[in-house]
């Protein structure tokens, strides 16, 4: 079967960039935290996460590059010393190896610029930091693309209940899915305890469970209730953080996930859809953005060509796609 290799060690790196970001959560100080450029928050746990799964890529793979959230660039200030030091020691705890330098120069592998030759990987080692900060729901999300498709997606969520029908059962999950071979889901506890998952088979959009961030600031919330209630689903939407979304969706949790863009200049990460694309396609759902259009992830670090998401499980995605579409065309959408 072809990419199992490169699925091994992808399974492996996420399983370890979990635990290292269940560790953090559970006792975050505000030491652990810092604020980016753009206001947007990070961790001692996104930091941390990225050095180790970008340092186990580079062993298995050395040649291939990789397009990651993060860089190193606040690490390196002296103001944010303790900040790094907490990284190392984090890192450190999962993998020994790695010392100050491995672990900048793991975080600095993730600088890629994408496009649409060649294979690279495309990490976000922290999916969610706003729902990791709550202690909620986040995701890490890694995927191959390979001459600008996605061909493998591999999704850590340590929070995520096993068993989408009981939000008491074991907390953790690994789903991960390479093209054409199917998408499954593992206990992080047991990863080689892999089942197969599958999309609902909701045929009456009426009938579909619709979820979306949790941040008004990443979706339109208005609009997607404007959505929902033109297609007269009369089933309470639920919010949550993350790709954790598309594992919703990917394991019939759920029908619909719309994102709907809040400001007009704003590009979707790669890395906040390929390994969520590529579960939910291969658990047999269907995915285009808020104009009906297929995602393009050759064309670098954003889905410059792209506006918001609609992903949905099978039966929905014309119904779905085309209120969608009309909403925007009847609203003042972005
Ligand atoms: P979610 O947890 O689904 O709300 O998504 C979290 C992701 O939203 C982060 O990884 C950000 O990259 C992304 N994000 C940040 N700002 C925006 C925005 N204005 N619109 C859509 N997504 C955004
Ligand atoms: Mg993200």
């Amino acid at each position: 079967m072809p990419f199992q290799q490169e699925l091994n060690v992808a399974k492996e790196a996420v399983l370890k960039a979990s635990l290292l970001c269940s560790a953090a959560q559970r006792g975050l100080v505000d030491a652990e935290k810092h604020d980016k450029a753009d206001k947007s928050p990070v961790t001692v746990a996104d930091y941390g996460a990225q050095a180790l799964v970008l340092s186990t890529l580079a062993q298995a793979f050395p040649k291939d590059p990789a397009v990651g959230e993060e860089d190193s660039s606040d690490l390196r200030k002296p103001e944010n010393a303790e900040l790094f030091a907490r990284v190392v020691e984090y890192a450190q705890k999962i993998d020994g190896s790695l010392d100050a330098d491995s672990v900048l120069a793991a975080i600095d592998r993730g600088n890629h610029a994408g496009g649409a030759d060649g294979r690279f990987w495309t990490l976000d080692p922290i999916d969610g930091t706003k729902g990791f900060l709550r202690g909620e729901q986040y995701a890490v999300a890694l995927a191959l693309i390979e001459n600008g498709q996605v061909v493998l997606g591999v999704l850590g969520c340590p929070n995520l209940p096993v068993d989408p029908a009981n939000p008491d059962s074991e907390k953790g999950c690994i789903l991960f899915a390479v093209q054409g071979q199917g998408a499954f889901q593992a206990p992080l506890s047991d990863i080689a305890a892999a089942v197969p998952i599958s999309t609902d088979s909701v045929s009456e959009a009426a009938h579909a469970v619709f979820c979306e961030s949790v941040e008004s600031g990443h979706t339109a919330h208005g609009r997607s209730a404007a959505i929902a209630e033109a297609l007269g689903t009369a089933v309470e939407p639920f919010r949550m953080d993350s790709q954790c979304k598309y594992a919703a969706v990917s394991r019939g949790q759920a029908s619909v996930y719309l994102r709907l863009p809040t400001r007009p200049g704003y590009e979707e990460k790669i890395w906040d859809h390929a390994a969520g694309y590529v579960v939910l396609q291969e658990a047999g759902g269907k995915i285009a953005d808020t104009f009906g259009q297929p995602l393009d992830f050759s064309l670098g670090r954003t889905l410059k060509n792209n506006k918001g998401i609609v992903a949905t499980s099978p039966a929905v995605f014309e119904t779905v796609v085309k209120a969608v579409v009309a909403s925007g065309q009847s609203s003042k959408a972005v």
